[in-house]
């Protein structure tokens, strides 16, 4: 069978979903081709069922503090997994159910076209035994769980993914977390708090992705209060009777499960760009202008996690607004990417903010830091651990970029950021309004830290010049 539109729309999350928004501004004549379950991956396996579960794990753990309040019985409080798994299911299905209802759920056969696609031309997808002719096409094919192949064979049974961990019905005893990025931090540590043995494994030596080397050693000290965090080797895997031998460098641990978290891979193989005739990239990717998010001089277009980079919701629904729009209008969007965040919604929060400590000029940069332990609010909150540090141009004294690892860290990642995209200097970001007793207490002071240190190296080059001055006069 053969059809013709004015637009195909590769892949129903968020990026898709948005595209077809600005679409529909413009044309009724578009299809959205999705292969797989609806409902985004956002809403089905990501962002938000694994926040039910830190959410569900947090507050089982917060029982630990009971008997400092004076409350009894916080040691004979047990949590059901089986339950907790169904609670996780039920709400990540509201959230589908929510996705859906005010999006797909409104679309005829004619539009939304369950499949995957795959390219004839720069012009034609074929999803089953449809050729589908379109002037222009938005590829939203989003990304999926790097599982290495010879594991996928070797242990197949035994591996676990964001993919199927909430699918169980009972939570392993034990599991080797490999991969200890944002994914393999968050859902470690929610694993440990529901009761099962966690060792986490990773062959670099940081953790959730942090770069700057003090936070990311005050995350692991946090971190491995509860569980032991195997850093700086491959993870070796065999099969033994109780399940798997994994070992890392000199240790190893026998456990029934793997939870992978090896990052995501952008889901373009199934596509046959190969028949596109487009330079590809070392990353795998079709060279496309991460602006207009146009592939080559092709009328297609590439966003969302499809588009690599780091996966991020916003992102992938901006991308998503911007290929929908450059689809169908002549006067061409632009994709800006605005300062960087990143929140890792572990107990306590990591997140980065704006420039990276690897991307730093350190000659031109002040820094400055303070430690969560003093501050009031965490105190009173039992939540005390923690390390923020925050960087600013020496010379114009505007903020850089932050770093942390703290309790509500997720607020002041967002009220940095948005002094960093603003352009504020420390020293307006001192004049904004702070209340008491707050988390914010310690951006203050690490601000106030940061002022003393602009202001010394200030004095310090005033005092470099005056001597030479003085030399001039005295000859
Ligand atoms: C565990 C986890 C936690 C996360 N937490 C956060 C968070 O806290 N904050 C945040 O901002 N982001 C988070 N993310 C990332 C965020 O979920 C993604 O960036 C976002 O959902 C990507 O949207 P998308 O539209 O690009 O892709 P998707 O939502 O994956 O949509 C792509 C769709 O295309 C379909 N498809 C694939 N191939 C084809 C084909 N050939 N033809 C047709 N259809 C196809 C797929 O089945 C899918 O339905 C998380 C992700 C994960 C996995």
């Amino acid at each position: 069978m053969k059809r013709s539109v004015a637009v195909a729309v590769l892949g129903a999350g968020h990026a898709g979903l948005n595209a077809i928004k600005e679409i529909r501004k413009v044309t009724d004549d578009w299809v959205l081709i999705n292969g797989g379950p609806l409902g985004t991956t956002c809403a089905r396996i990501g962002c938000m069922p694994s926040k039910v579960a830190i959410h569900l794990a947090d507050s089982f753990k917060a029982r630990e503090r009971f008997g400092r309040y004076g409350v009894e019985g916080g040691d004979g409080l047990r949590l059901d997994p089986q339950t907790a798994l169904e609670h996780v299911r039920d709400l990540r299905d509201t959230f589908v159910d929510l996705v859906l209802a005010n999006t797909t759920d409104e679309m005829d056969e004619a539009h939304l076209i369950d499949g995957y696609a795959e390219f004839i031309d720069a012009r034609t997808v074929r999803v089953g035994r449809t050729d589908i002719r379109a002037d222009a096409i938005v590829v939203a094919t989003g990304a999926r769980s790097t599982v290495p192949e010879h594991w996928a064979r070797a242990f197949g049974d035994g591996i676990l993914t964001v993919d199927n961990v909430f699918e169980q019905q009972v939570l392993p005893a034990s599991v080797a977390v490999i991969g200890l990025g944002p994914i393999g931090v968050e859902i470690g540590q929610a694993l440990r708090r529901m009761g099962v043995a966690v060792t986490g494994i990773d062959h670099h030596s940081t953790v959730s992705r942090i770069k700057d080397p003090a936070v990311n050693g005050a995350a692991i000290d946090i971190l491995q209060r509860e569980f032991p965090l195997w850093l700086g080797h491959e993870a070796q895997i065999e099969r033994c009777a109780s399940g798997f031998r994994v070992r890392s460098g000199e240790r190893e641990v026998e456990v029934e499960k793997l939870f992978l978290a090896l990052g995501r891979q952008p889901n373009l193989e199934g596509l046959k760009l190969d028949r596109l005739d487009v330079p590809m990239g070392h990353d795998g990717l079709p060279r496309f202008d991460p602006k207009t998010l146009r592939i080559g001089r092709l009328p297609i277009y590439l966003a969302g996690d499809a588009a690599g980079g780091i996966a991020n919701l916003q992102r992938a629904a901006e991308q998503g607004r911007i290929a929908g729009w450059n689809a169908v209008q002549r006067k061409k969007r632009r994709y800006t990417e605005r300062t960087r965040m990143a929140i890792v919604f572990s107990d306590p929060n990591v997140a980065f903010v704006g420039q990276e400590w690897d991307g730093l000029d350190l000659e031109h940069t002040a820094v400055a830091e303070q430690r969560f332990g003093p501050v009031g609010r965490a105190l009173i909150m039992g939540q005390n651990r923690g390390l923020l540090r925050v960087y600013a141009n020496r010379r114009s004294g505007r903020l850089l970029g932050a770093s942390m690892v703290g309790p509500r860290c997720e607020h002041l990642a967002h009220l940095l950021c948005w002094a960093i995209e603003s352009g504020m200097t420390v020293q307006r970001a001192l004049e904004m309004p702070f209340y008491h007793p707050v988390i914010e207490e310690a951006l203050q002071d690490a601000l106030i830290d940061l002022r003393r240190e602009l202001s010394s190296a200030r004095r310090a080059r005033s005092l470099f010049f005056r001597p030479r001055v003085q030399a001039v006069s005295r000859t």
